[in-house]
């Protein structure tokens, strides 16, 4: 039996992994959720699942919460960073699932890490934040970290059909991850500077939350994804490539040394991966259909346009720079995708308030997590300002 802890319990990822939790009561028990502010959403939860703690990152919403719980509910509530620390590493779970949205989710992840959990990583921002530091604690502490992102998820299963060394140990030449290209693929690029936060939202293979469906459109997705995987895998940057691939049902694909490619399979469901990042090393059951190649038909591959999708570019650029320049990258998207969401900011304002932010970006040590989080926190600030500056041309 594994007990596990969800940071990010009400959403896209939290949603999926409680959906496959709950097909499997004789394996998994929830042990603690958290949550930003949802209420609503979180009292559900308890009330199904019964978790011995509830932590919402707002204190008035942990109120609220505590407000709501049935009589005779096992759940205690708790609040703010110190509940999410508890949550990610206090006694009773053994699988922490890092699904916090943004840097935000960095602090706890970080936290299950120094506990020596077993963590499924889906909060990507954490390792684009503060890779190098985050891998060396991981290897630091004996923690177990699962790939949940899809494309990282078919890297993993890749990587130990082929004996499950880390890549270059293993012959791997290249690691090759896959992109939808996006609700924009084939729109004409001119008209982009319209589109609405819905159009942006509306993914045409995967449902996931609003942040990563925006970086799904822009692309920076797929940058965040690149940088995730070089940590992951121990890549150069050279060594890992983005090719389009709108049916999303291969994820990822390794070629090796020898020639061979092995490609990861299976239904743009995030449900799938999470059950092999729970069950690993077993196989579960995870209420995905089966993949109906013959009613599929084709499997059509095209080069990514960086004219298009700059944002590629510009993480990619971010990653070669090294540094502080990933979190830099980080802060300013979050900060301009959250413009854009409320409507402050145009689509193809979102590339152009991360560039000038580069740019304005003073060098700085990146030695510590106090360094990258000023580095993250300075970037948001020039992205804020570079975002009020855009409204007013
Ligand atoms: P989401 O917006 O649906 O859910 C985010 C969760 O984080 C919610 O539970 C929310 O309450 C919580 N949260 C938000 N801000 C917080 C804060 N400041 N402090 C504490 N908690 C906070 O997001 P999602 O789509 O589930 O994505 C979660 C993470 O997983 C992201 O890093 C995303 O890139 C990654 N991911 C998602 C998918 C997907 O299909 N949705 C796929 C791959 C990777
Ligand atoms: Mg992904």
């Amino acid at each position: 039996m594994r007990s596990i802890s969800i940071l990010g319990a009400t959403g896209s990822i939290g949603g999926s992994t409680l959906d496959v939790i709950a097909r499997h009561p004789d394996r998994y028990r929830v042990e603690a959720l958290t949550a930003n502010r949802d209420v609503d959403a979180m009292a559900a939860l308890c009330a199904r699942f019964r978790p011995a703690l509830a932590v919402m990152a707002d204190a008035g919403a942990a109120r609220a919460l505590a407000a709501r719980l049935e009589p005779g509910s096992p759940t205690r509530v708790a609040a703010g960073a110190e509940g999410l620390a508890e949550a990610a590493a206090g006694g009773g779970a053994d699988t922490v699932v890092a699904a916090i949205v943004g840097a935000a989710g960095l602090a706890p992840t970080l936290a299950a890490v120094r506990a020596g959990r077993r963590v499924l990583l889906a909060n990507k921002e954490a390792l684009v934040v503060a890779g190098a530091l985050f891998m060396a604690e991981v290897a630091a502490h004996g923690a177990e970290l699962l790939p949940v992102d899809s494309e990282h998820n078919g890297v993993f299963q890749c990587l130990y059909a082929s004996g499950g060394a880390v890549a270059g140990a293993a012959g791997v030449e290249r690691i090759l991850l896959t992109a939808s290209g996006g609700p924009f693929r084939e729109r004409a690029p001119e008209t982009l500077g319209a589109v609405t936060p819905e159009e942006a939202c509306a993914h045409p293979t995967w449902s996931m939350g609003r942040k990563i469906s925006v970086d799904s459109a822009t692309m920076m997705n797929k940058g965040l994804e690149v940088i995730e995987a070089c940590w992951l895998f121990a890549m150069e940057p050279d060594r890992v490539g983005v090719v389009i691939h709108p049916q999303s049902l291969v994820h990822a694909l390794v070629r090796y040394r020898d020639g061979s490619v092995l490609a990861q399979l299976g239904q743009p469901d995030m449900r799938t991966p999470i059950a092999q990042a729970l069950a690993w090393p077993e196989r579960i059951d995870s209420g995905v259909a089966p993949l109906d190649l013959m009613a599929v038909g084709r499997l059509d591959f095209e080069a990514p346009d960086l004219r298009r999708f700059p944002c590629l570019g510009l993480a990619e650029a971010a990653l070669r720079a090294g540094g502080s320049a990933p979190a830099a990258l980080n802060g300013a998207n979050e900060v301009a995708v959250a413009a854009f969401l409320e409507g402050r900011l145009g689509f193809t304002g979102i590339a152009a308030v991360i560039e000038t932010t580069l740019e304005a970006m003073p060098a700085g040590a990146a030695d510590s997590l106090d360094d990258l989080l000023a580095a993250e926190g300075e970037a948001r600030r020039l992205a804020g300002a570079a975002v009020a500056r855009q409204r007013r041309d």
